[in-house]
């Protein structure tokens, strides 16, 4: 089995506890990976704390960051093949979709070197004579990152890039499943160069090692990714050290075709929107609203679509759909989709788990048009299962659209651009794909609201977040203060 360790303060280290990761596609332990307990963590944030402040990273010039963060930009590039083989590896993501995504990573970091030095401060025209005033954007200090099992050098990269460009140190969290990846960039974090104690990278369990990270008194800002449960217990543990959170959740994404799209590329993009990274995005457009009068036809494009889906071994270029991450994410996917069958909706196709090793669930389409609120049309399954249903009018999409507590993606796919228009308007989501899905990059800001949180990760503002501002007043009269019981 092959072992990986924590990297903190600038060394790689075992932890205090080990546990076994397992391959998605066999459901068997495949490498050693070590847990991160009280002491691990607490070794990880001292060692960021005094990074923070030592000159060799404090010292820096904001061009000097960048420079280090194209360095590790220009590794990461290098260095995809081997992170994308260890993603699928940990994961089950398809290595199409890792070689893929890790180069395009490479370019978030090269985004936010970019930013380094032009994060600027202000100068006020402040109403008092003989006063200079001005804002210095300075860094927060410590970030605690955490990340979810999928795509986790992606989610890290909209963390640790901001959050380095601004002067930050961080300790990240990768998540207990499939964390190799994110372990293993630990080495090119070592290699770009980045000063002991900047960047710290460890594992564990949420309730112990997240819970411990989120709490602690030397964290001066958290920057959290996965479920709406989870992120509830990092604001109660964040109430110990009062640090501040942005927080990118879940979501039940709409997808909403109406009659006079073209639906072929309608079909095209909601594939892709449902079953790439096997279900397994947030952005995932899991709700397919679609016009009564096309219904059918799409329906019978899209099942034709999702038959000819290639299921198999993640590590094969060909496959399109492979495992799951987790015996856990499937167990809840088959609940949830025989519960919706058993109130009344209708499998247009899947649903079926296979036979064999690996944690492998079907393309599965499921029309709840009779039963709109059967369990799956309002539960995130993050997984390939897509629950459709039919409207009649403009203002019903509207409303379907927003019946739910999320808010972070949606699709609209019409030929009609003033209902283009409108619908972008009138959408409850922090993104709006129109006849196109699933785009991201670093330049456009990412994330929602609702139950979907409330970070923006890309785009300039989301480097201001890793920032305070500080507010410096100058008086240039050398005459003595006057009256110095009088505010002025
Ligand atoms: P999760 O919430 O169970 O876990 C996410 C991370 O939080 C893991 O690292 C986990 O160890 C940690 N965690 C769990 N409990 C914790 C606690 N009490 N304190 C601190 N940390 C804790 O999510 P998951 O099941 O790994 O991932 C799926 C979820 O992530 C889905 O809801 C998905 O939509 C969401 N997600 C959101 C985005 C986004 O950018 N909006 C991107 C990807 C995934």
């Amino acid at each position: 089995m092959q072992r990986f360790q924590h990297y903190i303060d600038g060394a790689f280290s075992d932890a205090e506890a080990t546990f076994q990761s397992l391959d998605p596609a066999t459901g068997q332990p495949w490498a050693e990976m070590p847990e991160a307990r009280e002491g691990d963590v607490d070794r990880a944030v001292t060692a960021a704390h005094r990074a923070f402040d030592a000159p060799e990273w404090a010292g820096l010039t904001a061009s000097a960051r960048g420079k280090l963060l194209y360095r590790l930009a220009d590794l990461i590039a290098e260095a995809a093949p081997r992170l994308a083989e260890l993603e699928t590896r940990d994961t089950g993501k398809i290595i199409r979709e890792t070689s893929a995504q890790i180069a395009y990573v490479a370019e978030y970091y090269r985004y936010y070197a970019g930013l380094a030095d032009k994060i600027e401060g202000a100068h006020l025209p402040i109403d008092k004579p003989d006063m200079e005033v001005w804002l210095r954007r300075e860094p927060k200090g410590v970030v605690a990152a955490i990340v979810p099992w999928n795509s986790q050098l992606f989610l890290s990269a909209v963390k640790i890039g901001p959050a380095l460009a601004a002067g930050c140190t961080i300790v990240v969290k990768a998540s207990e499943d499939g964390p190799a990846p994110l372990l293993e960039f630990a080495r090119l974090v070592h290699e770009a160069g980045f000063p002991p104690g900047v960047v710290n990278i460890l594992t564990g369990f949420g309730p112990r090692c997240g819970a411990i990270l989120t709490a602690h008194p030397l964290v001066d800002h958290i920057a959290f990714t996965g479920g709406p449960d989870a992120a509830r217990h990092v604001i109660r543990n964040s109430a110990e050290n009062l640090a501040s959170a942005s927080l990118e959740l879940g979501g039940k994404s709409p997808f909403i075709v109406f009659a006079d799209a073209d639906l072929e590329s309608a079909a095209n993009a909601q594939i892709a929107g449902i079953f790439a990274a096997t279900g397994q995005s947030c952005v995932a457009g899991s709700r397919l609203i679609v016009a009564a009068e096309v219904k059918d036809r799409f329906l019978a494009l899209l099942a034709k679509k999702a038959e000819a889906v290639a299921i198999g071994t993640p590590q094969d270029m060909a496959t399109e759909v492979g495992p799951l991450c987790t015996a856990r994410q499937r167990a809840k996917i088959e609940e949830v989709v025989a519960a919706s069958v058993d109130a009344g909706a209708t499998l247009v196709t899947g649903g079926k788990t296979p036979e064999g090793q690996g944690f492998y669930y079907p393309p599965t389409i499921l029309d709840c048009s009779a039963v709109p609120d059967a369990p799956a049309v309002g539960t995130e399954l993050f997984g390939p299962v897509l629950s459709v249903i039919a409207f009649d009018t403009e203002e019903d999409a509207v409303a379907l659209a927003n019946s739910t507590q999320y808010g972070l993606a949606s699709g609209v796919f019409t030929r009609d651009l003033a209902r283009a228009h409108r619908m972008v308007r009138r959408i409850k989501a922090g993104i709006v794909w129109i006849n196109t899905y699933r785009a991201v990059s670093p330049v456009a800001p990412f994330g929602g609201h609702g139950l979907s949180g409330h970070g923006r990760e890309g785009g300039i503002a989301a480097v201001l977040d890793y920032t305070a501002v500080k507010t410096v007043w100058l008086r240039t009269s050398d005459d003595p203060i006057p009256d110095p019981f009088i505010m002025r």
